[in-house]
C-alpha cells in the first residue's frame, strides 16, 4: 500500500445496503442479512417432525441438530447471516456451483472491502444447499420472504423458484432492516389441491409422500403458485 492510501476496510461501512450493492455486483437477484440466533421455535418444531417419522430417510437431519440451529455452533464467533438469492429456470444449468461459485466471489469483495476478518479464517462459512444450514428460515430472518403452504421458501417478487446461498461472518451489520413479511399464502390452497401425493395435506409438510424428495421430479406445488408467475424483476 502507497503511502498516504486508505486501507479499503475503513472506506465502507458495514451495512445492509453496502452488503447488498457487492451481492447485486456479482449477480445475485436477492439479498438481505440477520443477525446470529438460535432459531428457538425451528429448534422445537424439528425435534417434534423428527420424532414423528416425517423426514422420511433424511437421517442426516437426526445428526448435528444443534449445528443447525445455531450458526454459532457451526461457525464459532459467528454474528450475521448473508443470504444471497439467485433466481433459477428449468434450463438444467447446475445452478449448485454456480451460487456456490458466486458466494466466493461475493466473499473475496467483502474481505477486500472490510477486512479478511470478516470472516472465519479456520470454519467453513460459506453454505449452498448444505444440510448444517436451515436455508429456509434464514431467507425469512433475512427479510426476504415467507415460507409457503408449499413448505418452499418464497420471495414475493422472485417467488419459489430461487436458489439460497449463506456467508456467516464474524461481525454485526449495521442497521438490521428485518422485513416482516409474514405469511403471504392468504386463503390460497393451489398448490395443497394440486399435489397429486397429497404430502401438504396438512399444514406439515409430509416428506414421505413428497416426490419430490423421492425421484426429484415433481414441481406440481411451485408450477401452480402465483408468485411464480409473476414478472421477473431485480431488486
Ligand atoms: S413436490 Fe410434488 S409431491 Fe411434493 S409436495 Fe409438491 S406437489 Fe406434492
Ligand atoms: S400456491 Fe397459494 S397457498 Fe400454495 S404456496 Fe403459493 S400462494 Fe401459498
Amino acid at each position: 500500500m502507497c503511502k498516504g492510501d486508505i486501507p479499503i476496510s475503513t472506506r465502507l461501512k458495514l451495512t445492509l445496503e453496502n452488503i447488498c450493492n457487492l451481492a447485486r455486483e456479482v449477480g445475485f437477484d436477492a439479498c438481505g442479512v440477520a443477525p446470529v440466533r438460535r432459531l428457538e421455535e425451528d429448534a422445537q418444531f424439528m425435534d417434534h417432525w423428527i420424532a414423528q417419522g416425517l423426514h422420511g430417510e433424511m437421517d442426516y437431519l437426526e445428526r448435528n441438530c444443534e449445528k443447525r440451529y445455531d450458526p454459532a455452533v457451526l461457525v464459532p464467533n459467528a454474528q450475521t447471516v448473508v443470504v444471497c438469492l439467485l433466481h433459477f429456470d428449468h434450463s438444467g444449468r447446475d445452478y449448485h456451483r454456480r451460487v456456490k461459485s458466486m458466494l466466493y466471489a461475493l466473499e473475496g469483495k467483502l474481505r477486500e472491502a472490510f477486512g479478511d476478518d470478516i470472516v472465519s479464517q479456520t470454519h467453513q462459512h460459506i453454505f449452498c444447499d448444505s444440510a448444517p444450514m436451515l436455508e429456509r428460515r434464514w431467507c425469512v430472518e433475512a427479510g426476504l420472504g415467507f415460507i409457503g403452504k408449499n413448505h418452499q421458501f418464497i420471495h414475493p417478487v422472485l417467488g419459489s423458484m430461487v436458489h439460497p446461498g449463506e456467508i456467516v461472518l464474524n461481525r454485526a451489520v449495521d442497521g438490521y432492516r428485518i422485513a416482516d413479511i409474514g405469511n403471504g399464502c392468504g386463503d390460497c390452497k393451489l398448490c395443497q389441491d394440486a399435489c397429486p401425493t397429497g404430502a401438504l395435506r396438512s399444514s406439515v409438510w409430509d416428506a414421505r409422500a413428497c416426490i419430490a424428495y423421492t425421484t426429484h421430479h415433481c414441481l406440481e406445488c411451485q408450477i401452480v403458485c402465483p408468485y411464480n408467475r409473476k414478472k421477473e424483476l431485480k431488486i
